[in-house]
C-alpha cells in the first residue's frame, strides 16, 4: 500500500523556511519582499487562487498587491502596468494571473515582465535558460513536485520517468527538471499511443493532464512514485486528480492525493520564488 505524499506538510515546512527568509531579509535590509499579482478580468477560479496568494503571503510576511483590472481592459493598459512594475524597485515579483481574457495576447502579457521579477518562471529568458541547464526563477509546479521528490528521497538518477501532458507550465518543464537530475523521460500528450504501456514502464509518474481519473491504476507500475498534478472537479463538487487514486495507491510506493498534494507545493514555490527575487534585488 502506497506511502501518502503528505504536500501539506511539506509545504507548511517551506512556508515556515520562507518566512525565516524574509525575517532576515528585514533585519539585513529594512525591506521586505514585494509581489504585485495583475488579476484580468473576473474569473470566479482565479479569484479563488488570487485569494490564496495574497493569504499565503501575509502569512510569511510577503507584501502582496493585487492589481485588478476589468475583463475589457485593454491588452497596452496590461502591458503599461507591467512596464511600471518593472520599473519600481519597491516590487520585487511580478505574477500575472492566468487565463487572460481572450483579447489579450497571453505571451506578449508573459514577455514583457522582467525576468528578474518573473517569480512564475514562464518568461522566454527563464524557460530557455531551464531548457540549456538552469533558470534563477523556475516555474511553481515542477519546482514543487522536485520539492516533494527530494523531501521524500526519492531516488531520479538513472530511474524511468513518464510524464503525461506536455504544457508549459507543468509537462515540459517537469520533464526537464527530472532530466537534470538524470531521469530518463518520456512525455506522453494526447497523440501518444499505447500509453498503458508506457506509464507500466514509469518509475516516477508525472499525471498532469486534466482528466479526472484517466490514468488507470493498473497502468501503474509497482512501486512506482505517482505525482498527480490535475485538480479536476466533479458534478458533485469533489475534487479529483488525473489518476484512479485508490487502485493506484494499491501499487505505488507513494502518491500524492488530490487535493493536499501538488497544489499547495505550488503555492509554496511561489513564496520561495519571490524572497529569491527579493534577495537578490536588495543584495
Ligand atoms: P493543459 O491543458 O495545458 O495540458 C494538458 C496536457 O495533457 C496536454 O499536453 C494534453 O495533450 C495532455 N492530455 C490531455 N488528454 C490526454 C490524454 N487523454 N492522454 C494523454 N495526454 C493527454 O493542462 P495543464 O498542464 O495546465 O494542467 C494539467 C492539470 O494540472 C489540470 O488539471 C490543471 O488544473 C492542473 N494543474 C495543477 C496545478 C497544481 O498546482 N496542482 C498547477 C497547474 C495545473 P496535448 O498537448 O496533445 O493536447
Amino acid at each position: 500500500m502506497a506511502q501518502i505524499i503528505d504536500g501539506k506538510q511539506i509545504a507548511r515546512l517551506v512556508r515556515a523556511e520562507v518566512a525565516e527568509g524574509v525575517a532576515l531579509l528585514k533585519k539585513r535590509s529594512g525591506a521586505v519582499p514585494h509581489l504585485a499579482v495583475l488579476l484580468v478580468g473576473d474569473d470566479p477560479a482565479s479569484q479563488v487562487y488570487v485569494g490564496h496568494k495574497e493569504r499565503d503571503a501575509a502569512e510569511v510576511g510577503i507584501d502582496s498587491i493585487t492589481h485588478r483590472m476589468a475583463a475589457g481592459t485593454p491588452e497596452a493598459e496590461v502591458a503599461a502596468l507591467i512596464d511600471r512594475l518593472n520599473a519600481d524597485d519597491a516590487v520585487h515579483g511580478i505574477l500575472v494571473q492566468l487565463p487572460l481574457p481572450g483579447h489579450i495576447a497571453t505571451d506578449a502579457v508573459i514577455e514583457r515582465i522582467d525576468p528578474v521579477k518573473d517569480v512564475d518562471g514562464i518568461t522566454p529568458e527563464n524557460f530557455g535558460r531551464l531548457l540549456a541547464s538552469e533558470a534563477f526563477l523556475e516555474p511553481c509546479t515542477p519546482s514543487g513536485i522536485m520539492e516533494l521528490l527530494r523531501r521524500y528521497d526519492v531516488s531520479i538518477k538513472g530511474r524511468s520517468a513518464v510524464i503525461v501532458g506536455r504544457s508549459n507550465i507543468v509537462g515540459k518543464p517537469i520533464a526537464l527538471m527530472l532530466m537534470r537530475e538524470h531521469a530518463t523521460i518520456t512525455v506522453c500528450h494526447s497523440r501518444t499511443t499505447d500509453l498503458a504501456r508506457r506509464i507500466l514502464e514509469a518509475d516516477i509518474l508525472v499525471a498532469a493532464t486534466g482528466k479526472p481519473r484517466m490514468i488507470e491504476g493498473p497502468w501503474i507500475k509497482q512501486g512506482a512514485v505517482v505525482i498527480d498534478v490535475g485538480i479536476n472537479r466533479m458534478p458533485d463538487g469533489k475534487l479529483v486528480g488525473d489518476v484512479d487514486f485508490d487502485v493506484a495507491c494499491e501499487r505505488a510506493s507513494l502518491i500524492t492525493p488530490v487535493p493536499g498534494g501538488v497544489g499547495l507545493m505550488t503555492r509554496a514555490m511561489l513564496l520561495k520564488n519571490t524572497l529569491k527575487a527579493a534577495n537578490k534585488a536588495l543584495s
